[in-house]
């Protein structure tokens, strides 16, 4: 069983149409607080985001934010973090978020969301990192997104070891058991 001392979490900026996505915010955030896991994540008070830290705060939990210097002077940012990093820009933040995790997980949100749950994929396929990675699929919000994976296998373009990399389930208890057994890939990219 990997042991996960922090969590990046990815989300909406939003909080999206059906109340069920802040409940889950909600919901992933108090358990972290409880597991005593860090979460890590993009800095910001806005949406979905700004429910998740406010509720492993809340509960008592450790929250570290990551966000962009322009990001900080729009007033963005959260006031209320363990601590909170400003970096120069997107590249340099999402980097850093990587580094200070053990694992990732999306929740529903947008592109910003989508960019940073497939590049951490993207990563672990080239063995870059080596971290579970899942979608906390509320609401089956992420189908169509899996589906494109399959296909994307189906069309040989994706490996179904590097597919299957991507942990998923709709309930964060069982999504965290999931990521904890997790066990790497070890097949190169390409066919
Ligand atoms: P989106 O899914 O397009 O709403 O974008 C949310 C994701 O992109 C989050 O996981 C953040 O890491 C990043 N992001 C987007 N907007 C912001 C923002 N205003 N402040 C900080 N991070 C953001």
């Amino acid at each position: 069983m990997k042991i996960l001392s922090s969590i990046c979490v990815f989300c909406g900026s939003s909080f999206g149409a059906d109340p069920i996505f802040q409940e889950k915010a909600e919901s992933l955030g108090k358990l972290l607080a409880e597991e005593k896991i860090t979460l890590v994540y993009g800095g910001s008070h806005l949406g979905l985001m700004g429910v998740i830290a406010d509720a492993v705060m809340k509960y008592g939990g450790n929250v570290n934010g990551v966000i962009t210097t322009l990001l900080h002077e729009k007033g963005i940012s959260h006031k209320n973090l363990t601590d909170l990093k400003v970096m120069e820009n997107m590249n340099d933040r999402k980097a850093m978020m990587i580094n200070m995790s053990d694992a990732f997980i999306a929740m529903p949100g947008g592109y910003g969301t989508l960019d940073e749950i497939t590049e951490v994929l993207s990563l672990n396929q080239l063995s870059i990192i080596d971290k579970p990675c899942g979608l906390l699929n509320i609401k089956d919000f992420f189908n169509d997104y899996i589906k494109q994976l399959d296909h994307t296998v189906k069309e040989k373009l994706l490996r179904p070891e590097h597919r299957n990399m991507l942990v998923v389930d709709s309930e964060e208890r069982g999504l965290l058991e999931k990521m904890r057994g997790y066990v790497r890939v070890d097949i190169g990219k390409w066919y």
